[in-house]
């Protein structure tokens, strides 16, 4: 039977299982060896080198989901995602970005590139036109990120690979908050799909670890700059990121759910000023978010009436915990004005409309009436 034959929530339990032969146990063993024999084997493997066991052989879960011919897995999402764009650009190169970028890629843009002599273009929106409008006869690399973090922005994934292709331009793109669930973007003519598998991949807010999922010949280019970087995953953790990611289309099917309930109840809700999530028709990129879409995700950002002040509000709540993070089974809540973007000028955050009411919320598994009466009680107590 071929892999690819698998339904969804087979390949999460299933794909990429390291078979037990020696005891039989119905869980993939752990190999914890940083030292392997050199002679006589098949293949030299080493953690550094991307291929343990149990390293190889979840890169294969994650390829399988995003429909990929192969995958790798990083100490981290930022390893992932610098180790890609330096081995796709040297001095001289150009990168397009959206402006509405993950600030750790933003910042790891801003601050390393001028020591590679890296050019960088930020678009000035996420339309097709903004990025065609940022392309110069050097550049090598256009990077996407959608939905777009806090304001869940959608950019359009096929017109800009489209675009790319016609040029000769390899594309990424950061699929960390649609998850593979969600949005399978090589499906759509993207060339590497990149993950923090600490959000959705990871789902228990207790593992840091990347992903990548591209070509066989892509991944042969990626390893080479790989194993000189050294942003590989220890195996326990490893084997952690499988064990969760067996439950990563349950948990995200409710996530998805409890994000559409949750959206519709604030955006009706006299205390709240606006609600930003792609699955609501009054999203300016509803109707392309449907096409491009499998669900619209966990994640989703509101203001409270200025009469509420979000910070307040947020302390009063006793279930939904303050987080800097996201995509856990628990719902959680953040200031992106003091904490994602508490860097960035006002200027900077005015432009990319991030004002001091706006509230990010990751939905988790949560029952959504225990969510919804903790937003009330927190509401009420402020009154
Ligand atoms: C968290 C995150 C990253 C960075 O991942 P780490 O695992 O923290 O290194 C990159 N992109 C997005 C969209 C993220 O949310």
């Amino acid at each position: 039977m071929s892999k690819t034959k698998f339904g969804v929530n087979t390949i999460c339990t299933h794909t990429g299982e390291v078979k037990d032969e020696q005891f039989k146990g119905a869980v993939s063993p752990i190999y914890m060896s940083t030292s392997y024999a050199f002679e006589e084997v098949a293949v030299k493997r080493y953690p550094r080198y991307f291929n343990t066991p149990n390293q190889e052989f979840v890169s294969k879960k994650i390829a399988a989901l995003e429909h990929a011919e192969a995958g790798m897995i990083f100490g981290s999402g930022m390893a992932a995602i610098s180790t890609v764009f330096l081995a796709f650009l040297k001095a001289g190169d150009h990168i397009v970005v959206q402006n509405t970028l993950y600030g750790g890629t933003s910042n790891f843009i801003r601050e390393e590139f001028p020591k590679y002599g890296i050019d960088f273009t930020f678009t000035n929106g996420y339309s097709v036109a903004d990025f065609e409008n940022a392309i110069q006869s050097n550049t090598k690399l256009i990077h996407i990120e959608t939905p777009s973090n806090p304001l869940m922005t959608i950019t359009d994934i096929s017109a800009v690979a489209k675009l790319a292709q016609a040029k000769g331009i390899k594309t990424t793109i950061d699929n960390t908050f649609a998850s593979p669930i969600n949005q399978t973007a090589i499906d759509l003519g993207i060339d590497i799909v990149i993950h923090s598998a600490t959000k959705y991949l990871g789902g228990h807010s207790d593992i840091l670890a990347g992903a990548v999922a591209c070509s066989e010949k892509d991944r042969e280019i990626i390893w080479n700059v790989a194993k000189n970087l050294g942003g590989s995953l220890s195996d326990f953790m490893v084997w952690m990121l499988e064990r969760s990611m067996k439950t990563l289309k349950l948990r995200v099917k409710k996530q998805n759910k409890n994000a559409l309930k949750m959206a519709q109840y604030l955006a009706q809700h006299k205390a709240v000023k606006r609600v930003y999530y792609p699955g609501l028709k009054t999203h300016p990129e509803y109707a392309l978010a449907k096409t491009q879409m499998k669900g619209f995700g966990g994640m989703l950002s509101f203001e409270l009436q200025e009469t509420y002040d979000a910070s307040q509000f947020q302390k009063r709540l006793q279930l939904i915990k303050p987080s800097m993070s996201l995509a856990g089974v628990e719902s959680t809540m953040l200031s992106p004005y003091l904490t994602s973007h508490a860097l960035l000028t006002q200027e900077q955050r005015d432009a990319l409309g991030i004002g001091k009411g706006l509230i990010r919320f990751s939905l988790g598994i949560e029952s959504l009436k225990d969510l919804k009466a903790d937003i009330e009680q927190a509401l009420q107590s402020l009154h």
